[in-house]
């Protein structure tokens, strides 16, 4: 670095995404800087499900005994309807674990955060906060996060800034996309909820017309997680100051007594108002690469924003790996590693990947919040499908893909049935 020591690698942003790639890289043989604009390392935020296609990675690193001394491992997935509080369908999660080899889990975010950054620390990431990251430049063999207080050189910048990435600008001109809909949360301990009908082994998701609520146990039960998602009218309105905790209530009034029974226990003095973006299909500048929310933030209706982070560290690295930290000068960088290989390796899976869960979280969400005839339509189909049919996961909860070969279809029944009827019908 052109302050302090020498580093092989800067990651700009030391969230759920910066951590994982600043550990993934460290395990590789390199040395990484980790800039974080906070004042200290945290999230905030409740609980987060994670799949096994994220659960095998922290296997990978060796941190899935202490995830799982952290987390709960719920039994099922259960859907019901927020209007009649019927069950829809479920995924049972012991199958799920049998089927993929690892587990799904929920965990607080502080809780996984807080993994991560032990384990940068024991594999000594050099931690940085206070540094707010305002521009990058390319630069001869490497690339520079430009700060108020200088200016950090790496082989490689990773920018894992976040839904409002400043790195992104010089890839994209795009801007967050609004769904109008907003979430609060709320993580309480398990007796504030004695004595409500709640499932406390399941993950449940009741939807609803404009709606949607989950419950879910957290921290081996001690504590329990809630998260209220509807769609403001005030957003509609084209009002500035939407989603606020007077629209909360009136947005669930049509729903079904367990559903109500919680929104009083919901966190009213902060919500989350939800922004994707549109897929952009590059992420990778020179030396310079998007990571986490910053490449793809998802809305979160399939519970894959962090899991995409963690796997975008994992396939970049494992490139990074199969290019080798050598030290030699063969690869013409002083690693060693042939970065323009591994980059373009990284560039050609991830995005593809992640526009499908990205498209598809939209179509997922829009079918939960249906009302009227719709939702009679979505409940009768879901109701029909086979508790153990996977068609509609295995191309989330499978290994992740490190070449577009790997790439599984993403819903292979489907598929062939589609291009079979347009084969007769050609
Ligand atoms: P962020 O967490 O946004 O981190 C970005 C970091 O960069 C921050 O620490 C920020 O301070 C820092 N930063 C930003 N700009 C700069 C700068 N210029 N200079 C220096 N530092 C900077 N995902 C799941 O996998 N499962 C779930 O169940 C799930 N549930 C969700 C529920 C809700 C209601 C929401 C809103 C999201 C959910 N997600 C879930 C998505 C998940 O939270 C995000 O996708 C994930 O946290 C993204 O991590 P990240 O590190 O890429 O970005």
């Amino acid at each position: 670095a052109e302050d302090g020591d020498d580093v092989d690698v800067v990651v700009v942003g030391g969230g759920i995404g910066g951590l994982a790639n600043a550990l993934a890289l460290t395990r590789k043989g390199l040395r990484v800087r980790v800039l974080e604009q906070a004042s200290r390392f945290g999230e905030v935020g409740a609980g987060l499900q994670i799949a096994p296609n994220c659960t095998r990675i922290l296997s990978h690193w060796g941190l899935l005994d202490e995830i799982k001394s952290l987390g709960v491992l719920p039994e099922s997935i259960v859907m019901k309807d927020a209007v009649d509080a019927e069950v829809i369908t479920r995924l049972d999660l012991h199958d799920v674990e049998r089927r993929y080899g690892f587990p799904y889990m929920v965990i607080h975010r502080s809780d996984l955060h807080g993994t991560l950054l032990r384990a940068c620390r024991r594999a000594g990431v050099d931690l940085v906060n206070d540094v707010a990251v305002t521009g990058y430049e390319q630069a001869e063999g490497g690339a520079v996060a430009v700060h108020e207080g200088g200016r950090e050189f790496g082989e490689v910048v990773l920018a894992a800034d976040g839904l409002h990435s400043v790195a992104r600008g010089i890839l994209s001109d795009d801007r967050p996309v609004s769904s109008a809909y907003v979430a609060y949360r709320g993580a309480m301990p398990i007796d504030r909820v004695a004595d409500l009908d709640v499932h406390l082994k399941d993950v449940v998701v009741y939807v609803g017309p404009r709606c949607h609520f989950v419950q879910y146990s957290l921290r081996h039960g001690e504590m329990f997680n809630q998260v209220a998602v509807f769609e403001s009218p005030k957003a509609l309105a084209g009002e500035e100051d939407w989603g606020t905790p007077d629209e909360l209530d009136g947005a669930f009034e049509a729903t079904c007594a367990q559903v109500r029974a919680g929104l009083p226990l919901m966190w009213r003095d902060r919500w989350w108002r939800m922004f994707d973006r549109e897929p952009i299909m590059d992420w990778v500048r020179g030396r310079i690469a998007l990571s986490g929310d910053a490449a793809h933030p998802p809305l979160q209706y399939l519970a894959q924003g962090a899991v995409m982070a963690i796997e975008d560290a994992w396939v970049l690295a494992e490139h990074v790996g199969a290019q080798g930290v050598t030290g030699s000068a063969a690869a013409g960088t002083p690693t060693g590693v042939d970065w323009d290989a591994a980059l373009a390796a990284y560039n050609a899976v991830r995005p593809e990947h992640c526009r499908r869960v990205l498209t598809t979280a939209r179509a997922w969400g829009n079918l939960w919040h249906h009302d009227g005839e719709k939702r009679r339509w979505r409940n009768e189909v879901l109701r029909d499908r086979d508790v153990y049919d996977y068609d509609y996961v295995d191309w989330l909860f499978g290994p992740t893909a490190l070449t577009p070969g790997q790439l599984p279809p993403m819903f292979p029944a489907h598929d062939t049935g589609g291009t079979a009827r347009n084969r007769a019908r050609g």
